[in-house]
């Protein structure tokens, strides 16, 4: 798929220290302040009032990873509009609620959510390494749903008694914002599980901090006897630089299946070109679009809603435009439904 050598993918990446590349210090260092986000980017003040609005609500959290990828000065980049807090999200849209899919309803174990058949999805960390303002989970309550050893313990016995079990799913928040340690000793307990064919990891790390495909994550991906897909978070081509495009290398080398899923965002990628690009873009990095999910109507993030009307003819255009493949399948998620819902 990716045809470059090794040799010439090396030499894009730019020379930095260690310590700079360590992805916890990069993590750490992620800007959470509206008003340093604007004067990094050089935009105008008048943003702030509606920026400190918003993070008074869902805090503002963008790693230097992925600022580098924002265009200065431009109040409409697509990827500054997933990330800066704007006075809308202020508003109450009827419809748009705190758990919109109900997830509360489906929790038998904490940190353990098993709706459709054969897949459980656990919730691998409380936190992200960046706060997307069109988080369906932007109201969960992670406090009460980080799981600590002995919890963890109990959803592993879960797993264990129920057979049609044959995927476990790391969600979050952001399962790879968890270290290391505790994911190796994690999945080597769900490799014990007989009836567990395949470990799935839904993630947005690989595309905010490419650093984050270190060898000590890599290590534990190549030791586990399951099969294991990644489900890659990205909306918009312009997340799709060099650094990215070497950490999707590096986890193909361990063996990964890749996917993506993106949401549609009104002003973000409701646009055909830039979806088709989108899937051209992840293909050449070795990624398969897998879902193209409509808004979840959380509130806060009403302004990013597109119609219904409008996604079907986003996607029927689309589909004149792309080989079958690069198609991603236009979904909904319907509490109480068996699977997610085609549009
Ligand atoms: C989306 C989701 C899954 C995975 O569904 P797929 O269609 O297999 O991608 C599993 N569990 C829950 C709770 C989900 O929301
Ligand atoms: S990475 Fe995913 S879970 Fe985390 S804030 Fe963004 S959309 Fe939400």
């Amino acid at each position: 798929m990716i045809t470059r050598s090794p040799d010439l993918l090396q030499s894009v990446i730019p020379t930095v220290t260690d310590e700079a590349r360590d992805w916890q210090t990069q993590l750490a260092k992620a800007i959470r302040d509206p008003r340093d986000l604007l004067a990094r980017l050089g935009l105008d003040e008048r943003w702030l009032p509606g920026a400190s609005q918003g993070h008074a609500l869902f805090e503002v959290r963008v790693p230097e990873a992925y600022l580098s990828r924002i265009r200065r000065g431009d109040p409409h980049d697509p990827l500054l509009r997933q990330v800066l807090p704007v006075t809308a999200e202020t508003d109450s849209v009827a419809g748009f609620v705190s758990d919109p899919l109900e997830e509360a309803e489906h929790t038998p174990r904490r940190g353990l959510i098993h709706k459709y058949h054969g897949r459980v999805l656990l919730i691998g960390s409380p936190t992200c390494a960046i706060n997307c303002r069109y988080c369906f989970r932007r109201h969960f309550p992670y406090a009460e749903n980080s799981p600590s050893r002995t919890q963890w313990e109990e959803t592993l016995g879960y797993l264990r008694r129920d057979p049609s079990i044959q995927e476990a799913i790391l969600s979050g928040g952001d399962p790879l914002a968890s270290n290391d340690k505790r994911l190796a000793w994690l999945v080597g307990r769900l490799g014990e599980i007989p009836h567990l064919r395949r470990l799935r990891i839904h993630t947005r790390l690989p595309v905010v901090i490419p650093d984050r495909i270190d060898n000590a994550l890599l290590a534990w991906l190549k030791d586990t006897r399951l099969q294991t897909v990644m489900v890659l978070h990205i909306n918009h081509p312009n997340e799709i630089d060099d650094a990215v495009i070497e950490a999707c290398k590096r986890l193909q080398n361990a063996g990964v299946t890749l996917l993506n899923q993106s949401v549609l965002l009104r002003g973000v990628n409701d646009e055909v070109a830039t979806l088709a690009e989108l899937s051209e873009r992840l293909f050449s990095a070795g990624v398969l679009p897998y879902y193209l999910h409509v808004l979840d109507p959380v509130a806060g993030a009403a302004h990013f809603d597109v119609p219904d009307a409008e996604a079907v003819a986003l996607i029927d255009a689309l589909r004149t435009r792309l080989a079958g493949f690069l198609l991603p399948r236009l979904v909904r998620e319907v509490p109480g439904e068996a699977s997610k819902s085609p549009l």
